[in-house]
């Protein structure tokens, strides 16, 4: 990881945000080639989401919106990590972070001085690992109480207890956490003038819930029909408590998010006599009417999944990870993180990494639209000609089974968001009659993906150390970067064989400029012809191509305007006509 970083800001993929300053945590930029990567990322996840489909359309809302967004949301009063705090250095940790730790734990319930002229009433502990001196826990002790004003403090109360897969002690030193306390995530600003509470916003800590603010007015004038999507890409800011794993964990992020909406099941149901349901593994195929939630879940993760591989990451670098029941969130009824394996992944019990989250797939009922339709007063369901006039086919024991079924999740739902029972029976039996009429809230499932954490998933994908011959034909190391040419920033480099040749120069500008409408090149005369190559194989450039004095015809006719043509991953060299060469390479970087 350490190679990639140092990479990262030689090559100018990524520097620290306001470095000349001391930098700032959690913040980082993209420098010319960082730039280029990102942008690549979220054009082709843009084309691959809407562009290719007739199904999905796209949005583009502001970073601060009305706070009731984020009342509805839940944000304001569950988007909170637990925090702790080192007693001795004071570092901060996420408590749900801290690495379990088992050994003997030194507590003391205080400190004197040796003139016991000061005296520190306050408990201190310290876990010692097995096979460690226990002096340690000692030492730490002193040290915490001198920072209590006790100097070489005499310590009381000595006791030692044994402790397995403990998080109440730093990892890094041993000493006691304070108690776990929530910390909200969510940036918070004022609006105008005034500092007051009215006056108080945030940034968003995701692009989700302007799509679902914004479903109504999108449905209206997009012409969709459930199913449909909407997505958005844009920043997102998370006020991380411990922002780490170089871009992994940012505190400003852009992401990339789908929200598609689909039919209750029951819908489905009364419109196809049944719901199909997954039956075995892999992607199931081309959407289909009769699909309830379970089915598009498994599409969005299978056809997420086939989009990573299509940019290069091996689908044996990436895990499909099913959350646990006791790990879903409360409305979700099943999500899947698809993980990278980052070189600084936890490793599982067989030694494998273990891989971090890119991007989450969440089936989440209709409890956004929901919310926002409570916070707000307006509706949030559409009518759906096609299951009206369905549901007035169907018999009624028929009907009043689906309307039964619709009518527990709906008050389900209101229940668990507090509303009073009697209150919740009545509105979740309107809902159910609404049904009947082609009403409903629809449900929707949510791939949500980080651009920041693609690009550095990209970037370690790519990072190879290998060997090529010097000008003088003798292996030495060479650092390349293997992106698919897809998304590499640079997609050819064209070098005159030799910069003071002006025949040669004016070619190779010649071959630049019939490139360019079609990608981005990069034209470089500097230096040995085959430091210029390495020089792009640690940009990560695909194809490298050479005006010589063949290309001139200066060695006959037959080789007169052909170029030599070398691609990074291999070094092989080939000739090629300079005609050929925008074709070609389309070929290779579409
Ligand atoms: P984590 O558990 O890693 O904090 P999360 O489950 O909270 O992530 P989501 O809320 O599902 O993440 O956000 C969707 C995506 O946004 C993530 O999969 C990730 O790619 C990206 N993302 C979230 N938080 C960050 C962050 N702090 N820095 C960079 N990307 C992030």
């Amino acid at each position: 990881m350490e190679r990639i970083v140092s990479l990262c800001k030689r090559k100018g993929f990524v520097f620290q945000s306001s470095e000349i300053y001391g930098g700032i945590n959690g913040f980082w930029d993209y420098g010319p080639l960082g730039a280029e990567l990102k942008r690549n990322v979220k054009d082709l996840w843009w084309r691959a989401m809407t562009q290719r489909r007739d199904d999905v359309v796209g949005l583009e809302a502001t970073i601060i919106m009305h706070p009731k967004i984020w009342e509805a949301s839940g944000h304001t009063t569950t988007f909170a990590d637990p925090m702790v705090d080192c007693l001795l250095t004071k570092k901060r940790f996420r408590a749900d972070q801290i690495d379990p730790q088992s050994g003997v734990v030194y507590h003391f319930s205080g400190a004197e001085s040796a003139d016991k002229s000061k005296k520190s009433d306050e408990a201190y502990s310290c876990l010692v690992a097995p096979g460690k001196n226990p002096e340690l826990a000692r030492k730490s002790a002193r040290q915490f109480y001198q920072q209590r004003g006790v100097a070489e403090a005499v310590l009381l109360g000595e006791r030692t207890e044994t402790v397995e897969n403990s998080t109440r002690y730093n990892p890094e030193n041993g000493s006691l956490l304070t108690e776990p306390r929530l910390f909200n995530l969510m940036f918070k600003t004022y609006v105008g003038p005034v500092e007051s509470a009215e006056n108080v916003a945030y940034l968003r800590p995701e692009t989700a819930q302007a799509i679902f603010a914004q479903f109504k007015n999108v449905a209206e004038v997009a012409r969709q029909k459930v199913p449909f999507g909407i997505c958005q890409i844009g920043k997102a800011f998370r006020n991380e408590i411990n922002p780490r794993n170089f871009t992994f964990r940012s505190r400003e992020f852009e992401q990339m998010e789908l929200e598609f909406f689909i039919r209750p099941d029951e819908a489905v149901e009364a419109i196809c006599g049944e719901v199909a349901r997954p039956a075995g593994a892999g992607h199931p195929g081309p959407p289909q009417r009769n699909w309830g939630w379970q089915m598009w879940h498994k599409y969005w993760v299978e056809e997420r999944l086939a989009f990573y591989e299509n940019i290069g990451l091996p689908r044996a670098t990436l895990v499909e990870y099913w959350q646990k029941p006791e790990e879903l969130a409360h409305y979700a009824r099943a999500t899947v993180d698809i993980l990278y394996k980052f070189p600084f992944s936890k490793r599982d019990e067989k030694g494998e990494l273990a891989g971090e989250e890119l991007e989450g797939v969440a089936a989440r009922g209709d409890f956004d639209l929901s919310q926002h339709q409570r916070f707000s007063g307006k509706a949030m369901t559409i009518f759906d000609e096609e299951l009206k006039a369905a549901w007035a086919k169907l018999d009624e024991a028929k009907k009043s089974a689906l309307a039964e079924r619709y009518f527990e999740s709906r008050r389900n739902y209101l229940v668990k968001m507090n509303e009073a029972p009697e209150q919740a029976q009545k509105q979740a039996r309107q809902d159910a009659t609404a049904l009947g009429s082609g009403m409903y809230v629809p449900h929707v499932i949510e791939p949500s993906a980080g651009v920041d954490r693609l690009a550095l998933a990209l970037i370690c994908n790519a990072y190879c150390e290998d060997q090529a011959p010097d000008e003088k034909g003798k292996l030495e190391k060479r650092v390349v970067m293997r992106l698919h040419p897809r998304i590499a920033p640079v997609k050819a480099a064209v070098f005159p064989l030799l910069k003071n040749r002006p025949e040669l120069v004016a070619k190779a500008l010649q071959v630049r400029d019939l490139l360019r409408p079609f990608m981005t090149v990069f034209y470089d005369d500097a230096g040995a012809i085959g430091r210029r190559y390495r020089r792009q194989d640690e940009a990560g450039t695909p194809f490298g191509v050479t005006v010589d004095f063949d290309t001139l015809g200066e060695q006959g006719a037959e080789l007169k305007d052909t170029v030599t043509l070398r691609e990074r991953d291999t070094m092989k060299q080939s000739r090629v006509k300079i005609d050929a060469l925008p074709t070609l390479l389309l070929e290779r970087i579409r």
